[in-house]
């Protein structure tokens, strides 16, 4: 609390969202400081609205509605692209989605899935999202599956075809793949990164 209040005005305990009047919960005035002072619902519908603007829809219902939809799954908190693919040739619902993404984080970073995620956005044919870090392949959207060399080459990529195409539930790698894995993975990562940054 006392580093928060370098940023804050002092009144902080009477403090209102400025959109619908709630009163400002602690949490919220850990946000304030990024941003306006937003309560946490306000904050929400906000960080939604953006993500919006940029073409991401809210979930696999969401895009039914464009034909142009993909689903991206990434991990390290939208560092690496797992992968791609088009919404329409998605088979199996969120709940798997989630899991293989869940599935793949675990296996890059053992004992911490948190990173994981799965979005929905709207891309044009052929465009890349070239949001992930250095060293890492950008997503392209092509009309079928689009997954990472180091993921294809170390020879998991039919089992995620599978996932998506809702013929298998989980990825259920053993110990010795998750490392195989974890390994490819690293040692793409950091050739990869070496010829980026020349
Ligand atoms: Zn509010």
């Amino acid at each position: 609390m006392r580093k928060l209040s370098r940023f804050l005005p002092v009144n902080r305990k009477q403090a209102v969202c400025e959109r619908c009047g709630v009163r400002l919960t602690d949490l919220d005035w850990g946000f304030a400081r990024y941003g306006g002072r937003l309560c946490t619902d306000c904050r929400e519908k906000e960080r939604e609205k953006q993500l919006r603007a940029r073409g991401y829809l809210r979930g696999l219902e969401d895009t039914r509605l464009y034909p142009d939809s993909y689903v991206i799954i990434d991990g390290d908190n939208g560092a690496i692209c797992y992968a791609m693919c088009p919404a329409s040739s998605v088979k199996c619902d969120e709940t798997i989605l989630g899991l293989l993404a869940r599935d793949l984080e675990e296996a890059i970073f053992p004992g911490d899935s948190s990173g994981a995620r799965v979005s929905y956005k709207r891309v044009t044919r052929d465009h890349r999202v070239d949001s992930f870090a250095v060293g890492e392949d950008t997503g392209i959207a092509t009309e079928k599956l689009w997954l990472p060399k180091w993921l294809s080459e170390a020879g998991f990529g039919k089992k995620v075809q599978q996932i998506l195409e809702g013929e298998l539930e989980r990825l259920n790698l053993t110990l010795s793949e998750q490392t195989t894995l974890q390994l490819v993975h690293k040692e793409y990562q950091s050739k990869k990164f070496e010829e980026d940054i020349k």
